[in-house]
């Protein structure tokens, strides 16, 4: 990739080369810098995970929430996971990484069931995480220490992680479904998998991409696209949950369509823990009206 660049900028003439050449540089060492600020990241246990409700948009209660993990670098400030997660899955950090973010989710879950408020806890899985084969041993540890119940630990994959060997993938899914765990397909709409193997994934809750959900009510082929998904999950009997749900609109696009489990700011941006008592409180509130 690198070469080919060089390759066009030279075509282009001296002065583009310089600046591909630079702009290459200064993309390597910022993936450098990461990496290494990383393992410090670990060391000094400078993440930590929020949390974003999933509501009930008929009723506004909270089903769920689904962990989103911060790094709270010392002098950076906050740097997003879409920045850092694909830099700690190309080094295998993420393995490390991952395995904090369950430990640390599942017992969130639990110290939400002890105030009474038990709740469905997804979590994100890398693609190295779901092809480790020490995972399901960490799954159960987690289940037994923590004692939450298995059917409400959601593991979030993605298409992408499926499609690669289909076999392999849905061995990977059986397997972890013995464990009574719920597995959702994350981002739905946005991989490469194709309907027929839809159906052999063993998998309970489709995720409909915030891309299609964004410009709804504007855009009437993404409004198409959402109602097929949805209706294509009742078929195949999985639970649908909408991603980046931002509008009363879009609200009341997906109830018409039968989708009332929703995930976005017109609800919560993910949250800090000690900001979820009042989010129970505002909802309460807004249920009353
Ligand atoms: P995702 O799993 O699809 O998570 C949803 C993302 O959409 C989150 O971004 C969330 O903050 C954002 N979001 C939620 N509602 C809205 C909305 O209404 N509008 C808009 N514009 N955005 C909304 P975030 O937290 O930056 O995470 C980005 C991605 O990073 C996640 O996408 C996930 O793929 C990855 N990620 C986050 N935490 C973890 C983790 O612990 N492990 C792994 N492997 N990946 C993670
Ligand atoms: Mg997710
Ligand atoms: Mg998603
Ligand atoms: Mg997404």
């Amino acid at each position: 990739h690198a070469d080919l660049a060089m390759y066009e900028a030279k075509a282009k003439g001296r002065n583009t080369y310089h600046f591909y050449n630079q702009e290459l540089n200064a993309a390597a060492k910022e993936r450098l810098m990461i990496e290494n600020e990383l393992r410090i990241a670990i060391k000094e246990q400078q993440f930590e995970l929020y949390y974003q409700p999933q509501v009930d948009c008929r009723t506004n209660e909270v089903v769920g929430f689904e962990a989103l993990i911060r790094w709270f670098h010392p002098t950076q400030g906050m740097i997003s996971p879409v920045k850092f997660i694909p830099i700690a899955e190309a080094t295998g950090l993420i393995v490390e990484i991952g395995e904090w973010v369950l430990w640390e989710a599942c017992r969130f879950a639990k110290r939400l069931e002890e105030q009474g408020r038990g709740n469905n806890i997804s979590i994100n899985l890398s693609a190295r995480q779901f092809k480790d084969s020490n995972l399901k041993a960490l799954l159960s540890r987690i289940l037994v220490k923590t004692s939450i119940s298995a059917q409400s630990l959601h593991l979030e994959l993605t298409e992408s992680m499926l499609m690669g060997d289909v076999e392999v993938a849905i061995n990977q899914l059986l397997e972890l479904k013995m464990l009574g765990v719920s597995l959702s397909i994350d981002d739905f709409g946005t991989g490469y998998s194709s309907l027929s193997y839809l159906k052999r994934f063993p998998v309970d809750i489709l995720k409909v991409d915030r891309s299609f959900v964004k410009d709804i009510p504007a855009d009437s082929n993404d409004m198409e696209i959402t109602a097929a998904i949805i209706a294509m999950a009742q078929k195949l009997n999985l639970n649908v949950v909408a991603e980046g749900v931002e509008t009363s609109e879009q609200i009341t696009f997906l109830k018409n369509n039968n989708c009332y489990i929703v995930q976005g700011y017109f609800f919560s941006p993910p949250l800090a823990e000690a900001q979820v008592p009042e989010l129970y409180k505002q909802l309460a509130l807004k249920a009353i009206c």
